[in-house]
């Protein structure tokens, strides 16, 4: 009886042991469109919960007021917050305009990185889920091709993202809920169907600091894979190329 349960208990190991190596997962929680209403809380709650995120910044946003700039200024001297790049116009949100003159989209682009000096070649194009990585690349739509292509050759990292929470325009409610999220990482990570195995890219929008950080969903989506300890938060810097 010992041998069959000692027999049991080192296959039950060995299944535990294979799974916990093959399930680690690295999460990038991406925020679009910073500074932006909202952002006043993300500094402080980041530099509480510890957690790495990575911002797309939009230059138009940044040198709009005082207010802004001051945010911009706090994500750099917090250390858990990376800052790269979203075009300085956000194309006006007229994007066929935008990327059919390929050379102005580019230089848009060129000008952002150059004016909030940011580190790092890495940059997300405003409204499209493209991405160029080494010599890989996706496209959500054929207009923006180009632009990504001479960003790539340019020495730029063109990153998208693999899985978005949407929120109402209204009053910044998220849609989908703080379970189907926490699904949705769960299958991505799984199945293995993201840009990256392994890697989920998640886009999230500073709207969603709106309400006290205690209620919010966000924090409550963080708790959750927190818990699990194959998930692991990470800047886009650090994504595999
Ligand atoms: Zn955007």
């Amino acid at each position: 009886m010992k041998k069959i349960l000692s027999f049991l208990v080192i296959i039950l190991l060995g299944i535990s042991s294979q799974s916990d190596a093959q399930s680690k997962c690295y999460v990038y929680l991406t925020f679009d469109d910073s500074p932006l209403n909202g952002s006043e809380n993300i500094n402080d709650i980041i530099l509480k919960e510890k957690i790495k995120i990575s911002v797309f910044m939009v230059g138009e946003h940044v040198i709009k007021d005082k207010q802004m700039d001051t945010y911009a200024k706090y994500y750099e001297e917090d250390p858990y917050i990376d800052e790269y790049n979203h075009s300085f116009t956000h194309a006006n949100n007229h994007y066929e305009a935008f990327y059919n003159d390929v050379q102005k989209s580019v230089k848009d682009i060129l000008y952002n990185q150059s004016l909030l000096k940011l580190p790092y070649k890495i940059v997300r194009l405003p409204g499209r889920n493209m991405w160029r990585l080494n010599g890989k690349s996706k496209n959500d739509v054929s207009n923006g091709i180009q632009t990504a292509d001479q960003l790539a050759k340019l020495g730029y990292k063109v990153m998208g993202w693999d899985v978005e929470w949407q929120h109402r325009d209204s009053d910044g409610t998220p849609i989908q809920s703080v379970d189907e999220m926490y699904k949705a990482v769960q299958n991505l990570c799984n199945s293995g169907n993201t840009f990256t195995k392994n890697n989920v890219v998640m886009l999230i929008h500073d709207e969603m600091f709106q309400k006290p950080w205690e209620e919010s969903e966000l924090k409550q989506l963080i708790d959750l894979l927190r818990a699990k300890p194959n998930y692991v938060f990470e800047q886009m810097k650090f994504y595999p190329q």
